[in-house]
């Protein structure tokens, strides 16, 4: 918290951190490319030589027209990604003293930029294994699951500075059913090329032999895998614990949500930084289609 209030204390230290991001390496008119430019109306505005184009920093961004002043917005992302648990909406706007649906909305953002760019696919020894969330239906057996949610989940396996086998990172995808044709897609987003996979001994992974070093063992009802099953357990309670309902088309926000914190877990430091310049990235999303994609 002290190394946020250090570098941002004002709406201008915000602006100037976002003009470095977007701005920083060189300058290109966001209608017609062009790379020259003169002072826009503003001083965080930029307007094109040639289309006369004049472009506030945060235009075309997530933080076009946000509803909270970019201060807030800063250290809202800041809290939800060094926060071990996260923070629910409710949570923000008595924090910050602002309307539920404003921090929501903000919140709903910045699950969008916590979307994993599959740019980081997991290495070496790597886990695979499904879940439901809301556990397996009793009257529903095998791999069916009714009205719950099926989710994939990838670890990596590692050896933590104690010696012992830990998880690197993970990602985790809602998949419709577990057939190979679902799996698939997620080991080619998410594991690379040369990873040594291990599975429970599900045939839905068996056609995925022929692309990918995959070994499969008995699950022995997660024994045979017990980091993975700790991860899975966490996800869980977490889900539980904050968000008391989470609505099914909502989860794979949560789970991006979830493991974007998890995977930069050692490098707090960083991760505002990280979160900012992906929100960068992204295009502003209207409020009717962020409610009905979260
Ligand atoms: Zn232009």
């Amino acid at each position: 918290m002290n190394q946020f209030r250090e570098k941002f204390q004002t709406e201008e230290d915000c602006l100037k951190y976002l003009i470095e991001i977007k701005w920083g390496s060189g300058y290109k008119c966001h209608r017609c490319a062009c790379t020259e430019y003169v002072k826009g109306r503003k001083w965080f505005y930029r307007r094109c030589k040639s289309c006369k184009y004049d472009e506030s920093v945060t235009a075309n961004t997530m933080f076009h027209k946000l509803k909270l002043n970019l201060l807030t917005a800063f250290e809202i992302g800041f809290r939800i990604s060094v926060k071990k648990k996260g923070m629910s909406s409710c949570e923000l706007a008595k924090e910050f003293g602002c309307q539920q649906k404003s921090a929501w909305l903000l919140k709903g953002k910045f699950q969008n930029a916590m979307k994993s760019s599959d740019k980081y696919k997991l290495k070496n020894e790597i886990e695979v294994d499904e879940f439901l969330i809301g556990g397996f239906d009793p009257h529903k057996p095998g791999r069916s699951h009714g009205a719950k949610q099926l989710v994939v989940l990838a670890v990596e396996k590692v050896i933590n500075k104690k010696g012992e086998v830990a998880i690197g990172r993970a990602y985790a995808k809602v998949i419709d059913n577990a057939s190979s044709k679902e799996l698939k897609p997620f080991f080619e987003e998410k594991i690379d090329e040369h990873g040594k996979i291990t599975t429970d001994g599900w045939k839905g992974y068996l056609p995925l032999k022929k692309d990918w070093s995959l070994k499969q063992i008995p699950s022995e009802k997660g024994k045979g895998f017990p980091e993975l099953h700790v991860h899975i357990m966490n996800i869980k309670g977490w889900l539980r614990g904050i968000h008391h309902k989470c609505e099914n088309h909502r989860l794979q926000n949560y789970l991006d949500e979830f493991h974007f914190r998890f995977n930069r877990r050692n490098f707090l430091g960083t991760v505002l930084d990280k979160l900012i310049e992906k929100a960068m990235c992204l295009k502003p999303i209207p409020y009717n289609l962020l409610r009905n994609a979260n």
